[in-house]
């Protein structure tokens, strides 16, 4: 098959985790035979310090003409400053919009080997495996009116708009029941309904879509008790339901059951192209350490090949080289309190890992 992949690798650690998710992507090619290609191009910090914009009309051009898009993070301290709409991550949100993903999947996994590494209970975390799937393309984040007015002295105010249209929440719903239904059949869905209106209507739209799947089992959690139930039970969740902002609030916080933020990857699925990237953000305070954990960035990889390519068998092996590689000891500096090893390590642990595995299916 052909694999046509845009990576970008995006500010901070992007361009460390990036590389060693590509050293597995050319490695799954190799072994079944796909043919590769792979273009880098510019986003972000670093597109805006070469070319002026976040998102100049190549790299755009580039993802829209390649079936996937890696991404590794944007963002970072010197850009603060920047004005907003020509900020880093302002490129990434029209990223997001241009690739019309709108199906945020970040799958939570606590592998046995990594217990340990997560501050709650072992008891608490060992088995967890669920998806959170979550709104991208609505919500606060895109929603007009948005803005601010007045100035410092005069009276001053800031306001942004969280909107939902049935159309929004109905394909995002239809997403998560698919999946429920292939996984343990639960589907719990996240909203304000006690004080949103968009919430109201995201509840009700559910449940219409529900009819559809009797045989997924849904529930309604309000977003401030399913942030408590995360940390204190969360092996009850199978697939996950969101907005745009619960999602990401949310999902940050259950990467706390895998042990590191790093461990996390996300697809943005439902558009003309897949968006691949780990749910972490540029972690300036790292960058060049050798301490950024590209697993999240692989485990992305894995997603793309699943979603953008159908490569069910390629996305499994990726999964069992992860999974093998932590099996053989190694870890990343954020899961270890001794020896790591470093990131530009760890693909090629993967890929060692890939080539002695024989069931993957
Ligand atoms: P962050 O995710 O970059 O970092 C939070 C903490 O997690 C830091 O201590 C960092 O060292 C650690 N961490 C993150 N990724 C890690 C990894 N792969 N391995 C080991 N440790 C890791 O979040 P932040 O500090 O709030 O944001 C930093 C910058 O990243 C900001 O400019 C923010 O806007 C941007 N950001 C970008 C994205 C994205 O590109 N999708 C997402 C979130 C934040």
């Amino acid at each position: 098959m052909d694999l046509n992949i845009t990576v970008l690798p995006g500010d901070g650690i992007g361009p460390e985790v990036t590389a060693e998710a590509v050293k597995v992507i050319c490695f799954v090619a190799e072994k079944f035979d796909h043919q590769l290609r792979i273009r880098e191009l510019a986003f972000g910090g670093t597109a805006l310090d070469r070319f002026g914009e976040p998102l100049p009309e190549a790299t755009l051009s580039a993802c829209l003409s390649s079936r996937a898009v890696l991404l590794g993070a944007v963002g970072g301290p010197k850009y603060d400053k920047v004005a907003r709409g020509h900020k880093p991550e302002d490129g990434l949100l029209a990223l997001r919009k241009a690739l019309g993903g709108y199906a945020n999947l970040r799958p939570v996994k606590v592998f046995d080997e990594l217990v340990g590494a997560s501050p709650l209970k072992p008891e608490t975390v060992r088995g967890c495996d669920f998806i959170i799937v979550r709104e991208l393309l609505g919500g606060l984040y895109y929603g007009t009116p948005r803005g601010q007015e007045g100035s410092a002295g005069s009276p001053w105010r800031a306001y942004n708009t969280m909107s939902y249209t049935v159309d929004e929440i109905e394909r995002i719903a239809r997403v998560a029941f698919d999946l429920a239904r292939k996984r343990r059949r639960k589907l719990t869905s996240v909203d304000k309904a006690n004080v949103l209106e968009t919430s109201e209507l995201w509840r009700s739209v559910v449940n219409r879509v529900s009819h559809d799947y009797p045989q997924v089992e849904l529930e309604h959690v309000l977003v401030d008790s399913c942030a408590m139930q995360l940390i204190q039970n969360p092996r009850r969740f199978d697939v996950i339901l969101t907005e745009n902002l619960f999602g990401d609030i949310l999902s940050d916080e259950a990467s706390v059951l895998a042990g590191s933020i790093g461990m996390l990857s996300s697809a943005s699925i439902g558009g003309k192209i897949g968006l691949y990237e780990p749910v972490h953000g540029s972690a300036p305070d790292i960058v060049g350490s050798g301490k950024a954990n590209p697993l999240g960035a692989i485990e992305s990889a894995a997603l793309a090949f699943r979603y953008s390519f159908g490569l069910e068998q390629e996305a499994r092996l990726v999964e069992t080289g992860i999974s093998q590689a932590l099996a053989r000891g190694i870890r990343t500096a954020d899961l270890s309190a001794g020896h790591y090893a470093v990131t530009s390590e760890i693909g090629s642990a993967v890929c060692d890992a890939m080539a002695g595995c024989h069931e993957y299916t």
